[in-house]
């Protein structure tokens, strides 16, 4: 079983309301080969939300406008976790860039559009668990 990124999905739960499925995910679920989980929305954040970016020093998660929202995507990313076990998931499917999702790239914290390298918040505790994560765009 495959654990993949919820929005890939096609389910409203990006940061910016889109619905923007992938076809080759959706595919996947279908035919019951993964499943969904959007760590954000499991750490009880709203979908819309205001962006959020990983600093610079990887500690804390914070929203363009300047709020602390470590505490949501570190329990969503432990409720995430919790479901890749539950279904005996060895590999993930993740968001590319993402301050949760994102895996070898993520943005770095000044909300400028700048990538730089690490792993989103679940990208990473997926890997210290012995997912292996590929990403997509
Ligand atoms: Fe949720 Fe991850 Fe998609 Fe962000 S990238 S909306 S946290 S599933």
């Amino acid at each position: 079983m495959i654990i993949v990124s919820a929005c890939l999905a096609g389910y409203r739960c990006r940061y910016d309301g889109k619905i923007v499925p992938d076809e080759e995910i959706v595919a996947l679920i279908k035919s019951g080969g993964a499943i969904p989980v959007c760590p954000e929305m499991m750490g009880g954040l709203p979908c819309p939300r205001v962006p959020a970016e990983r600093t610079k020093d990887g500690l804390r998660v914070v929203t363009r406008e300047g709020k602390d929202v470590t505490e949501a995507f570190t329990s969503g990313a432990y409720e995430a976790l919790r479901m890749a076990k539950l279904y005996g998931c060895e590999k993930a499917i993740l968001k590319a860039k993402s301050p949760s999702c994102g895996c070898g790239q993520i943005y770095d914290g000044t909300f400028s559009g700048t990538l730089i390298s690490g792993d989103g918040v679940t990208a990473e505790l997926f890997k210290e668990n012995g997912i292996a994560v590929q990403v997509k765009d």
